[in-house]
């Protein structure tokens, strides 16, 4: 079995407990206004070049089977994502997000380093992109993992009901971001409805599968009073929340857009002070902190 992935990253520390392998999965059915990961929206490949350290040397364009049309050094209408100009960059500025491999080889791949990472009390978190959109993929690779590897999720939470239900019985750890409560405002920064993301986290606030509430605070978006009230009112009561925590919008998120040759366009006051409450999770018996 066959998944697509853009990126491992060794040693992530905010991903769960411990150090941590963290899989990059492919494809995402949101448009987050705020979105630090453009190459994971697509569930193609996608050729990244940076706008630095070109030589223009044009050995991409004399590759590249469109390079009549490429514009600049960047990539020509139609990129396929073939890779041909990635070799031939003798300046390594040129790479291909996205790469499809078989469950067995990320598995191996992972179980590599596993011994260390689990004596850190860490393990391996999947994350994207949305890994429900590769649930089964996702699930062999944990069979294969086995019980011995810690496993975590990053999740949206959009995605299909039974899909989520089968990931809350074969992960230790779900992070679920809660985007806003407001399914206009969903909507609006999101591009789909939270209806699903909710029911998909009402089913983790009843069962046993330890998950943390993750917020993503966008300001003007959803740092308010009746975002974090609303969070705090689902989550208390949870027999498995561990917290719930707050990860500040940073500037920096548009950084990648560049590289895809896509404009960042946030859509929302990128400078303006984000407002952080973590009293009302206090006064709901619920541990909140801020990343
Ligand atoms: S990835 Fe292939 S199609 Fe795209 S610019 Fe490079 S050589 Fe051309
Ligand atoms: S091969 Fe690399 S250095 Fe040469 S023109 Fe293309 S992008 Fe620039």
């Amino acid at each position: 079995m066959n998944g697509s992935l853009f990126d491992i990253k060794e040693c992530a520390i905010h991903d769960g407990p411990g150090l941590r392998q963290t899989v990059f999965l492919k494809g995402c059915p949101l448009r987050c206004s705020w979105c630090h990961n453009p190459e994971g929206l697509s569930a193609r490949p996608e050729l990244m070049v940076s706008p630095n350290g070109c030589t223009g040397c044009g050995r991409c364009r004399e590759v590249c089977p469109l390079g009549g049309t490429m514009v600049g050094f960047g990539k020509p209408p139609g990129c396929t994502a073939c890779g041909l100009c990635v070799t031939a960059c003798p300046q390594r500025i040129r790479r291909v997000a996205g790469e499809t491999v078989s469950a067995e080889t990320l598995a191996a791949r992972l179980m590599e380093n596993a011994d260390y990472y689990a004596g850190t009390g860490g393990g391996v978190t999947f994350s994207g992109g949305e890994p429900l959109m590769q649930a089964d993929f996702v699930l062999e690779t944990l069979r294969l993992l086995g019980p011995a590897v810690h496993t975590a999720l990053e999740t949206s939470g959009y995605g299909d009901e039974n899909a989520f239900a089968a990931f809350t019985d074969a992960f230790n750890l779900i992070l679920f971001d809660l985007k806003s409560m407001d399914d206009d405002i969903h909507r609006r920064y999101t591009g789909v409805s939270n209806r699903l993301i909710l029911k998909n986290a009402r089913r983790l606030c009843r069962g046993n599968t330890p998950f943390i509430f993750r917020i993503p605070v966008i300001p003007g978006v959803n740092d308010t009073e009746a975002h974090y009230r609303a969070v705090a009112e689902l989550a208390q009561g949870a027999p498995s929340l561990l917290r719930v925590e707050l990860l500040p919008y940073h500037i920096t998120a548009g950084a990648k857009y560049a590289l895809l040759q896509k404009a960042y366009q946030p859509g929302f006051e990128t400078d303006r002070p984000i407002h952080i409450d973590l009293d009302i999770f206090t006064r709901h018996g619920i541990r909140s902190c801020v990343l």
